[in-house]
């Protein structure tokens, strides 16, 4: 991981994914961009969608890492892989996927955060 911040996208399936319901996800974003050591946080609809592809690829000229809130890492590995190698990036080293359905806002940001550490992103970059 580079020393620049991580970008944090979140995902919320739509909005009516029934795994997001245990939380806040306008409190998890906002406290998340506030609290933890991440450059933005923003909240995509559905990015395994063709307008995601088309977001990713206006998003990844940047070439900023990202952690993705959202989904199975697995899944996430193979519907992001095309869109990081098309910016000559490795979805595996530039991107930090995870799980965070059917968790509360606290468990959430916790989530993240401890990511953000295991990736030794420091706080006052
Ligand atoms: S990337 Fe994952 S969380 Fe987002 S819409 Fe697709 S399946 Fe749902």
């Amino acid at each position: 991981m580079s020393e620049q911040r991580p970008g944090l996208v979140m995902c919320v399936c739509t909005g009516k994914c029934p795994g997001f319901s245990q939380m806040d996800i306008w409190d998890f974003i906002n406290r998340a961009r506030v609290e933890l050591p991440v450059e933005f946080g923003v909240i995509h609809p559905q990015l395994c969608e063709q307008d995601g592809d088309r977001f990713l690829a206006d998003f990844l000229e940047a070439k900023r890492p990202l952690v993705v809130a959202a989904c199975a890492p697995n899944m996430q590995y193979k519907m992001f892989r095309d869109a990081f190698a098309e910016k000559g990036m490795d979805v595996k080293r530039d991107m930090t996927p995870l799980d965070i359905r059917d968790m509360s806002t606290d468990a959430a940001i916790e989530k993240v955060a401890t990511a953000l550490r295991e990736m030794g992103v420091k706080e006052d970059v």
